[in-house]
């Protein structure tokens, strides 16, 4: 294999959660347009992502699925077997964000991004760990982190916590799972423009801060993730395991 050869996702059939709408949207049809068939999980709306990947010519299918429920994802990822194939990638992309000051933060908001960011990662790379080595196929597993897996953040403790634990949980996995053809890696998308951030955009001092803080001076796209990913999920990073890439405009350069 040579050339762009082996950035191709050819036969390779990917699970993203969080495929919706925002960054997992954009993903699944990366990950489509590089020739991947894509599972997309998500408790709302993912027929226009799926329509714009069946109509560059994969399969989709779409499986709603409320990641803050224990054993919808692994429910999820046996439909997904037993429709589409064995996934060959999986994309743990679902999260979410509630801010609120330290003292007033409550235990429900705490338990519920516990859930969707790290409970929900655990079990779905599980099942699909097991799957894989079921099956003797190896796989991908990239998990979706933040800035917030290297920074404390402002007002959004449950949410740094949950992000850090991604970053450790990414190395955990790479290391038990290396030796057997499974790539665990991470991406850490810097600031980018979708409903998780809608509320800092609307801020226009903090819009204006973050701007000021960006070397490359602008808000990311959810396109912007999609290389990363196509990358990691390809046979070109056969050899990186245990890796966070960040994508973030130079944020953590600076
Ligand atoms: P977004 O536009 O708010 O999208 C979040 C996605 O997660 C939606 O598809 C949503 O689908 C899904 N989701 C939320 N709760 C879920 C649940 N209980 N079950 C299943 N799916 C659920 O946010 P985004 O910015 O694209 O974020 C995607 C990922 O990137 C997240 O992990 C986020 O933390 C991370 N990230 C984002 C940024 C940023 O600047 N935007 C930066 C760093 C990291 P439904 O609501 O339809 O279920």
């Amino acid at each position: 294999m040579n050339g762009l050869e082996s950035f191709s996702l050819q036969n390779q059939i990917a699970v993203v959660t969080g495929a919706s709408r925002g960054i997992g949207a954009a993903l699944a049809q990366g990950l489509a347009a590089a020739g991947a068939d894509v599972a997309l999980l998500a408790r709302g709306d993912c027929s226009e992502a799926a329509a714009a990947i069946q109509a560059a010519g994969r399969r989709a299918l779409v499986v709603p699925a409320d990641l803050g429920t224990a054993g919808e994802g692994a429910k999820a990822l046996q439909q997904v077997e037993a429709e589409l194939g064995a996934p060959t990638i999986l994309i743990n992309n679902a999260g979410i964000i509630r801010r609120a000051d330290f003292p007033e933060y409550s235990k429900q908001d705490w338990d519920e991004v516990m859930a969707v960011n790290l409970d929900a990662v655990f079990e779905l790379s599980q099942a699909f760990a097991q799957s894989c080595l079921a099956g003797k196929r190896g796989g991908r597993i990239i998990n979706i982190a933040s800035m917030l897996s290297f920074q404390g953040g402002i007002r959004v403790v449950a949410y740094t916590a949950s992000k850090s634990a991604v970053l450790g949980i990414t190395r955990a996995l790479a290391n038990e799972l290396a030796s057997q053809g499974i790539n665990v890696n991470a991406i850490a998308p810097g600031y980018i423009a979708t409903d998780n951030t809608a509320a800092l955009r609307a801020d226009t001092a903090r819009n204006q801060a973050i701007l000021e803080r960006i070397p490359a001076g602008r808000w990311g796209d959810p396109s912007d993730l999609v290389g990363a990913a196509v990358f990691l999920s390809s046979p070109a990073a056969a050899y990186v395991h245990g890796t966070v890439l960040a994508v973030d405009g130079g944020w953590l350069a600076r």
